[in-house]
């Protein structure tokens, strides 16, 4: 007996033709994500090893690290990606009934990562009540290392450069947002459109015609 909500992914609302918590799409991007947490867990130590660049000390005050050597120890410490991990861990022994984890090596993150990717078949038939939970942390866990271990990678593309470059062509560049300075830049003519400068851009952004390529 299934109806259109039992084929309905609870992640991405995605219909399946058998009932699934969660279609496959939405498990490849949980397995890449288990993948990578690990990877990127390890890229944080080296951003906390001292002279890596964001482990200077605010001056006048010795004990204090910058707000961004925070957040690497906010996600590499208590409560951060391992714990975080560990609790779905749980979650799915718990719905299983597979008693609590016992640990096998040091490196938390990597064991509990494989052990949930060991679950995925299942975590994607059956456990309605976390999966898409599971899935949206994953994500955070995910962005929020990526952003951290490599800031100058954190870039979104925002569409295409709407000034106009010498000669009055349009520039046509594409616009890379930085999420950690806010800013925009230009790939081609190289403006930087600075925070305050944003609400500007997005209306030159929304007045901009679709136009149909010249004969
Ligand atoms: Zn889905
Ligand atoms: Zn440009």
């Amino acid at each position: 007996m299934t109806d259109d909500a039992t084929l309905a992914c609870t992640a991405c609302s995605r219909r399946s033709a058998v009932p699934r918590v969660l279609c496959w799409p939405c498990v490849d991007r949980a397995r890449r994500y288990l993948a990578e947490l690990p990877v990127l867990h390890d890229a944080l130590a080296v951003a906390l090893v001292p002279g890596s660049g964001e482990q200077q000390r605010v001056s006048g005050s010795r004990e204090a690290p910058l707000p961004c050597v925070l957040d690497v120890l906010s996600l590499r410490g208590p409560g951060g990606m391992a714990d975080i991990l560990t609790e779905w861990l749980e979650a799915v022994h718990e719905a299983r009934e597979l008693g609590r984890p016992r640990w096998r090596g040091r490196d938390r993150v990597r064991e509990v990562c494989q052990r949930l990717d060991d679950h995925m078949s299942w975590i994607a038939l059956d456990f309605a009540a976390g999966a898409a939970d599971l899935l949206a942390e994953l994500k955070t866990l995910s962005t929020a290392a990526r952003s951290l271990a490599f800031p100058e990678r954190a870039r979104v593309p925002l569409g295409v450069c709407p000034l106009d470059a010498e000669g009055g062509q349009p520039c046509g560049g594409s616009l890379q947002g930085s999420l950690t300075s806010g800013t925009v830049r230009c790939s081609t003519c190289r403006t930087v459109w600075p925070p305050t400068h944003l609400l500007l851009l997005g209306r030159m952004l929304g007045d901009i015609p679709v136009v149909a390529k010249a004969a």
